[in-house]
């Protein structure tokens, strides 16, 4: 058996943190196999639907690297297909035609509530004869549920799970207005689609027992089902906005890596031994329906940044710039000109380990980008007074005459400008130098960067940090 998979969204807006673990655990199930993963999109909500709801769910699987097999399906254009299902249901005597109007449905919703019965619907239409048929009502279709005994799934996350047939009802597959009810829709697409395993949310799990008996009337192969725990925030309650950001695109916007966010999702609900830093390869080869908890897991914001902080770590150096370009087109006072880029290209490597999110790498790589004069934190203000005029004149002046500006001889001059001034006390030239240079207290390894700024940039740098310094004094 050739494996499909199926992401099936409704779209809401934006792509749900859950939803895209569903995406990605069918994805890595059919990519496992060697087999499909398809995608359709739920779209019969013709009120709530639009265009951009829709672009929203395909650049979040297009962001996740999720790649789909054949053409997105759309479920609305499907609907006479379902409709015929109806009808073929109706033929095999699986359905049949109710006639009820509203004021009997409420009848029998009162009767029901006062029995405490947790179904209403009495069936009543269920074996009549269809001549009985009142005239000027259009009938709805509804599906012959089984009268006794227990129906069971077999389910790959739940285990055996059992309900009693009393609690499942000759639900509506087609409204008297001609079009199919979500069940239906549902059962007819995995069909056509060739389903062969339902993975979802366990809030889904309900929804089986009903779409099982539609499977069975028609005879088709009922698909396996793995209906997986719902995401949970910190505090255990279900995972929402009051917990922090819940779509993928708003991940993306806080410079999480998709290979950061796939790994992070998988491990949100699916273990294999003790491993926390799955690539995606390694998910493929290892992913399976056993490996999925049974209990809810809890979202963890600190671990999916240190997961980010691994990827970063390992991501080549070019394609980080090029992600962080965007944060920085949108940050003023930042100009990512090519002089910058290559300033911060050649500090990649100190820069990214000191980066969780891509929006850290820029704020870490931030001074690269600056032209003089600029401001300084407040923190560097406070070092840059009293004896930091004369300490930045003297690297100045050597830093100026070095014969060749590395980091070693940035190093040196910086040690024998504090041999002569302060003591021998480093911190008393580096820490004006690094303010002077990158505007702030805290940076890469200092000496490196003047290197990468090379000698003009870093003295000019240095004589706008003294030009800075003699204003504020005179102020
Ligand atoms: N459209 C449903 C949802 O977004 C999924 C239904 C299913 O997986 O069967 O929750």
């Amino acid at each position: 058996m050739s494996v499909v998979t199926r992401f099936p969204p409704s779209p809401t807006g934006f792509m749900h943190i859950g939803n895209a673990r569903t995406a990605l655990f069918n994805w890595l199930f059919a990519r496992h196999h060697g087999g499909k993963f398809v995608v359709r999109i739920e779209d019969t909500d013709r009120k709530r639907h639009s265009e951009e709801a829709v672009e929203a769910i395909i650049r979040g699987l297009e962001w996740l690297e999720l790649d789909w097999d054949g053409e997105i399906t759309s479920q609305f254009s499907r609907l006479d297909r379902h409709a015929e299902i109806a009808q073929e249901l109706l033929k095999k005597g699986e359905a049949y035609y109710c006639y009820c109007t509203p004021e009997d449905l409420e009848e029998m919703r009162e009767k029901a509530r006062a029995e405490g019965q947790k179904t209403f619907y009495d069936r009543r239409w269920r074996d009549r004869d269809p001549k009985d048929a009142p005239a000027g009502i259009r009938p709805v279709i509804r599906i012959k549920a089984p009268l006794e005994g227990t129906s069971t799934i077999e389910d790959h996350v739940q285990g055996s799970v059992s309900v009693n047939n009393d609690q499942l009802d000759d639900f509506i597959i087609l409204r008297s207005d001609g079009t199919p009810t979500y069940m239906l829709s549902v059962v007819v697409d995995d069909y056509d689609m060739g389903v062969t395993h339902i993975i979802r949310g366990d809030d889904h799990l309900n929804n089986a027992f009903r779409q099982k008996i539609i499977f069975n009337a028609m005879e088709w192969d009922v698909p396996e089902f793995a209906h997986c725990p719902l995401i949970h925030g910190p505090d255990g309650s279900k995972f929402s906005k009051r917990h922090g950001a819940t779509s993928v695109e708003e991940y993306r916007e806080m410079g999480f890596l998709p290979e950061a966010m796939r790994n992070y999702l998988l491990r949100l609900g699916w273990g294999h031994g003790d491993e926390e830093i799955i690539p995606t390869d390694k998910a493929v080869e290892w992913f399976d329906l056993k490996g999925i908890g049974k209990a809810a897991s809890r979202f963890d914001f600190a671990k999916l940044e240190n997961l980010n902080a691994h990827y970063i770590k390992i991501a080549d150096n070019e394609r980080l710039l090029k992600l962080a370009r965007p944060f920085f087109e949108h940050t003023p006072g930042l100009t990512l000109n090519e002089e910058a880029s290559r300033r911060i290209l050649e500090d990649m490597n100190h820069l990214k380990d000191r980066s969780k999110t891509i929006l850290q790498l820029v704020e870490e790589s931030a001074f690269y980008a600056r032209t003089v004069p600029f401001d300084y934190t407040e923190k560097a203000q406070k070092i840059l007074c009293d004896g930091a005029k004369e300490v930045l004149e003297t690297l100045c002046t050597s830093l100026e005459s070095l014969e060749s500006f590395t980091a070693e001889n940035v190093e040196r001059i910086c040690r024998e400008t504090a041999e002569e001034l302060s003591e021998g006390k480093l911190g008393k030239a580096v820490m004006p130098l690094r303010a002077a240079v990158t505007g702030t207290t805290v940076s890469p390894p200092i000496f490196n960067a003047c290197a990468v700024l090379g000698r003009e940039e870093t003295c000019t740098r240095i004589l706008a940090a003294v030009k800075w310094l003699e204003k504020s004094e005179a102020a």
